[in-house]
């Protein structure tokens, strides 16, 4: 009652650290990297990182390099790796801090350059394109690429510990181009030690191929979606494989009011009551990072399941709550979106027409993230 929040994202550390333990158990004797790129896939990339490290992951990744100079500021020491890089990365400062770069092609002479300039060796992963089409090296540039990394760890400007590459369909356990993006993998791995790398880790496992592709472990997974507990395949929940969702979406109903049927309901009046009702409204809108294609879709309210209804606004929605309802004990009655307690993030990326991925990492800066250990209570939040 005394409550002083009106929208939040609850994150339950405790959750993560159950996710990486259970994955740990899964791909060991192979180690895990926890991705916290886009800051914690909206979860919060410093606290989920000091709790995948709690929990057993001895890496960390990110997209970026300013990424991952954010979580070494942090004072979190685990080898890190950073894989997306432009012409105006500061590659320099990734190698003083101890970061591993990525290099698909062109960033081999950055690199090296910067090694020169940071007086220190840089730890470079060498990126295989098995068959996604994003980065990576051709594999008809490979094996120049080996060559021309060859000669810089000669000259003592970088050594390279890793091979790796990234999955296009591994959440579509059923299609056939995994197998041949695991074939390539096999080749690659293959050249760069007959190159005579002395390679510490091969990686290429994302989520889904950690759960559905154990020949796709190798020495070192790559952890996103599933340290979160959301589950990559089209109707499977997380829970089937032992993961809980981390991220509880919440806020308050803002007001209750009692309408005749036939009334409209927001923007473009594309819902319309069919009984005398009351409809309840909710202080959350795309500008707090629910998606306003998100049509129908479900929350819980006092362990009940309404219907979002009518187009989701910038800062509000409305439900449609039923003729029977204690008006009283409905306003700043708490509104769950999804995660315990309610709904799954899941249910919300169908009904937007996404996937959860997306769902999560879009929740903005106007939700307050609230970090909690295992179940949280009321009181003095
Ligand atoms: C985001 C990302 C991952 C993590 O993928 P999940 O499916 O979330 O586990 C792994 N590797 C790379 C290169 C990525 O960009």
């Amino acid at each position: 009652m005394t409550s002083s929040w009106e929208r939040r994202a609850v994150i339950d550390l405790a959750n993560i650290r159950e996710n990486v333990k259970r994955v740990g158990e899964l791909v060991a004797p192979a180690a895990i990297m926890g991705v916290v790129k886009a800051d914690g896939y909206g979860h919060g990339a410093i606290a989920v990182g000091r709790a995948a490290v709690q929990a057993g992951a001895t890496w960390l990744g990110c997209a970026h390099v300013t990424e991952a100079l954010k979580i070494r500021d942090a004072g979190i020491e685990v080898p890190m790796l950073a894989w997306l890089h432009t012409l105006d990365t500061p590659f320099a400062q990734a190698i003083s801090a101890n970061i591993d770069l990525a290099v698909s092609g062109w960033e081999l002479d950055h690199v090296a350059r910067a090694a020169q300039e940071a007086a220190q060796p840089a730890r470079v992963h060498l990126k295989i394109d098995t068959g996604l089409g994003r980065n990576g090296s051709a594999p008809a540039d490979w094996e120049t690429l080996l060559d021309r990394a060859s000669s810089y760890q000669d000259e003592g400007l970088m050594r390279v510990v890793g091979v790796f590459s990234h999955l296009a369909v591994a959440d579509e356990p059923e299609r056939p181009e995994t197998d041949e993006q695991l074939e390539a993998f096999n080749q690659a791995v293959a050249l760069a030690e007959d190159a005579g790398f002395d390679l510490e880790v091969r990686h290429i496992a994302n989520t889904p191929a950690i759960l559905s592709r154990p020949d796709s472990h190798y020495d070192l997974v790559r952890l996103g979606l599933g340290m979160y507990g959301m589950s990559p395949f089209v109707g499977e929940e997380p829970e089937r494989y032992g993961l809980r969702p981390a991220m509880t979406l919440t806020s308050r109903i803002a007001n209750v009011k009692k309408v005749p049927a036939g009334s409209g309901v927001g923007y473009g009046l594309r819902y319309h009551t069919s009984e005398e009702t009351y409809l309840g409204l909710v202080p959350m809108g795309y500008a707090d990072g629910i998606p306003r294609s998100a049509l129908n879709a479900p929350v819980s309210i006092n362990g009940k399941t309404y219907l979002v209804r009518g187009t989701i606004a910038m800062d509000q929605f409305v439900v449609d709550l039923g003729p029977d309802i204690d008006v009283e004990a409905m306003l700043g009655s708490e509104v769950i979106l999804f995660g315990q307690g309610g709904p799954s993030i899941t249910e919300w990326a169908d009904a937007a027409g996404t996937i959860n991925y997306e769902i999560a990492t879009r929740v903005s800066p106007r939700v307050p993230r609230r970090c909690v250990e295992g179940t949280w209570g009321e009181s003095g939040e």
